[in-house]
């Protein structure tokens, strides 16, 4: 006999982290290949000589240090253990068993789980063309039992963003009462004009929760930091659902330092995306059909050839992140990487046009 455990637990599918293998190149978790930004590791090396202290429950110096940055009053703010872990608490605020969340499908991983966890009933909404979220889609998938809607812009693992028109319109078109989550990891890497930013809806939108994070363009993917932005009602939810001492006093140091190098940030964030753009111009020449990025990443829209081109990859010596007969994700690395990258995808593209006889790979 073992202990009855809750069935809803059965088919919660498992998080699968990008793989890491010592001496191949990893391409496969979206991470920052910077080091931390200057100051933040002396700062995060003194905060460890406190480590038989407790952190700051309330991470006020970090939430003061957001407030100041984001301009947004302090009630509004949520720190947690990575946005995932505050995602986490975030469903936990809204979603128990009998309820929905909806979300995009093909996105990121994390949002079925953490939906399963707390017992509520997955609505997944299949992307547009381009790989886009379909927000006219998901804003139709409210039910009157829908609690949460996740949008997820840029979209992980496919790299669109949500326009700002489409996002005002879908805010206007789901009730008032269910709170839409803008998961915005990689908010610091949009270059598009057109591309929703949160912030600029918080004001006349109650419902709306934005979710960033330490763990991308701030290079802190290790620490487990992150945030949400809301409604203070919201918010203070937020924060009732958070392991109490979640976020070290490592992170919250290290996360405050990151903050006051924003210039530094911008740089390396500007350098990322001008290789972003050399490598999804490279691949549209070769002829793949690479969608729209505002992210530190690619999609190949691989097919059932997926786990095929993954191999081929780690025969390059390149770790990428495959999602079964759909695609692989391809993390923007450091520019050697990204040309052994180009050249294995450029030699995959010509061997199929060969075999296939067509345009290339499904
Ligand atoms: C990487 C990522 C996160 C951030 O995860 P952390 O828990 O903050 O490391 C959140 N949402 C999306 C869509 C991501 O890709």
């Amino acid at each position: 006999m073992t202990p009855r455990l809750r069935a809803a637990l059965d088919d919660i599918p498992v998080y699968r982290a990008g793989e890491a293998l010592a001496g191949l190149t990893k391409l496969s978790s979206n991470e920052n290949p910077f080091p931390p930004l200057p100051g933040v590791l002396d700062r995060a090396v003194a905060a460890a000589a406190e480590m038989h202290r407790y952190p700051d429950l309330s991470a006020a110096e970090l939430i003061g240090e957001l407030a100041k940055r984001l301009g947004v009053p302090e009630d509004h703010l949520a720190v947690g253990t990575g946005s995932v872990g505050v995602l986490q608490q975030i469903v936990q605020t809204v979603a128990q068993p009998g309820d929905e969340v909806v979300y995009p499908w093909r996105s990121f991983e994390a949002y079925p789980i953490v939906v399963r966890i707390c017992g509520a009933a997955t609505v997944a909404v299949p992307l547009a063309a381009g790989a886009r979220l379909d927000l006219r889609a998901l804003a139709a998938a409210v039910t009157d039992r829908t609690k949460l809607v996740l949008v997820c812009s840029p979209n992980n693992p496919t790299g669109p963003a949500v326009r700002r028109e489409e996002f005002a319109a879908f805010l206007d078109a789901v009730p008032e009462d269910v709170l839409v989550v803008f998961d915005e990891a990689y908010v610091e890497f949009v270059r598009d004009d057109h591309a929703a930013d949160g912030l600029d809806f918080l004001a006349t939108h109650p419902n709306l929760c934005l979710l960033r994070t330490f763990s991308k363009a701030y290079g802190l993917a290790g620490l487990r930091v992150g945030y949400a932005v809301a409604h203070p009602t919201v918010a203070e939810a937020i924060r009732k659902c958070a392991v109490p001492f979640g976020v070290s006093s490592i992170a919250q140091h290290a996360a405050i330092e990151s903050l006051r190098r924003q210039d530094a940030m911008r740089a390396r964030v500007d350098a990322v995306v001008a290789q972003r753009r050399r490598v999804r111009e490279a691949l549209l020449r070769q002829g793949w059909a690479v969608p729209d990025t505002e992210a530190n990443f690619v999609w190949l829209p691989t097919g059932v050839q997926t786990p095929a081109f993954a191999a081929e990859c780690r025969r390059a010596g390149l770790l990428v992140r495959p999602f079964a007969a759909e695609g692989c994700r391809v993390t923007i690395g450091e520019p050697e990487d990204n040309d052994a990258f180009l050249e294995t995808a450029g030699r995959w593209f010509d061997g199929r046009r060969r075999v296939a006889g067509t345009a290339g790979p499904a």
